[in-house]
């Protein structure tokens, strides 16, 4: 069980099989997010024709409402949600902070308030665990702090220092051996402290890694550096999370860098804002042109919306608020980043990995090719 195998490599792009309780995932992977125990708008047998491998559900949302037990007489988020694949649960934190509500953060935990009822609510790396072996996933994710970016080096120093004591206590109370647990390489952009946390978390030798601490509004010519440098650091034998990041252009940069999974809002949120993905760019939906195009949104896209909807009937669609525009939309995008993972999968097995993300990049950047993106794939092909 969770046996990570490395079929195919390029410079530090790697096609793998991670094997989990729930079945085998080929990575890289793009995994949607399922916050409040559904990816939004899209039923599980969608998410299986768009080929989704595993969901994230979220610990701070569930725990919060319906609760962990719910979750739990359901036999966890699989019978709950009728989706029968592989879970990954994040550990609540990132969401306590990013959503504003926290209102201490102590050795002991934090203390956020219920954006449902305001109540004051304690969350420790003990009652992450806890909440997330209810939950059932086959990932579940040590409880840690992300720094808000900018921070001191003396914040995310102390911050990063407190993340592995809670680690300690995560594995600690952890009793279910049918989880892998992730532990979060953090130190923000800030390489002596990116190169701290990876020594301190190194031995804890798990199943795989994340990396956590980025996309959280620093610039993507610091973000990615921070990528190669936690990559370069990693174990080739684990399978490797960049949390929070999911447009096309990152996919396809972490790739290069050597990242396996990926998971982000994104595609289903902008399709909701009126947005289709392509090679292209953004499509907006919301804009003149499509409402007079009679092709689909993607000609070489095999989606349910590609294949039945004009371009012009999705931006009719939108106009009027129907709401199969944005569930149209959300379900080509998941298909794109999917599509995305598997084509770069196929360049990698191939040996064209290279050549084909540059020439994608080329379509992709309307207004030139960003130096970040360029960098970043120099770095992979070349520092493997
Ligand atoms: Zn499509």
């Amino acid at each position: 069980m969770f046996e990570f195998d490395i079929q195919a490599s390029a410079g530090r792009a790697r096609v793998a099989s991670f094997t989990t309780p729930r079945g085998r995932v080929t990575t890289p992977m793009f995994m949607p997010v399922g916050t409040q125990g559904t990816v939004k708008g899209i039923s599980p047998d969608e998410l299986h024709a768009v080929g989704s491998q595993m969901i994230l559900g979220n610990t701070y949302h569930l725990m919060l409402r319906p609760g962990e037990a719910m979750v739990a007489a359901h036999g966890g988020l699989p019978g709950f949600t009728a989706y029968p694949g592989p879970f990954l649960t994040d550990s609540g934190g990132f969401q306590v902070m990013s959503l504003g509500h926290m209102r201490r953060i102590t050795e002991e935990g934090v203390v956020f308030k219920s954006h449902l009822d305001g109540s004051l609510i304690n969350l420790t790396p003990e009652r992450s665990i806890q909440v997330q072996e209810a939950l059932g996933a086959d990932i579940i994710m040590a409880f840690d702090e992300c720094p808000p970016y900018p921070a001191t080096t003396e914040y995310v120093k102390a911050s990063l220092e407190r993340t592995v004591r809670w680690l300690e206590r995560c594995l600690n109370v952890k009793s279910r051996q049918d989880q892998a647990l992730f532990p979060i390489i953090q130190g923000g952009t800030d390489e002596t402290l990116r190169a701290l946390s990876l020594e301190l978390t190194l031995p804890v030798d798990p199943h795989g890694f994340a990396i956590g601490g980025l996309a959280v509004g620093e610039p993507k010519t610091e973000m990615f550096p921070a990528v190669a440098f936690s990559t370069a650091g990693l174990p080739e034998n684990k399978p490797r999370y960049l949390m929070g990041v999911g447009h096309p252009e990152d996919l396809v940069a972490g790739i290069a860098l050597g990242v396996d999974m990926f998971d982000c809002v994104y595609p289903t949120r902008t399709g909701r804002f009126g947005y289709a993905l392509t090679d292209q760019g953004r499509i907006n939906m919301n804009s003149s042109a499509p409402r007079t195009q009679l092709q689909p949104i993607d000609e070489s896209c095999d989606c349910y919306a590609c294949r039945h909807y004009t371009r012009a009937y999705l931006a009719h669609l939108v106009r009027a608020e129907e709401m199969l525009g944005p569930r149209m939309l959300s379900l080509h995008n998941l298909r794109y980043l999917h599509r995305l993972t598997e084509r770069a999968r196929d360049a990698i097995s191939n040996g064209t990995f290279h050549s084909w993300a540059r020439a994608w990049a080329d379509g992709y950047f309307k207004n030139g090719v960003p130096e970040w993106f360029s960098q970043a794939l120099h770095t992979g092909e070349t520092a493997a």
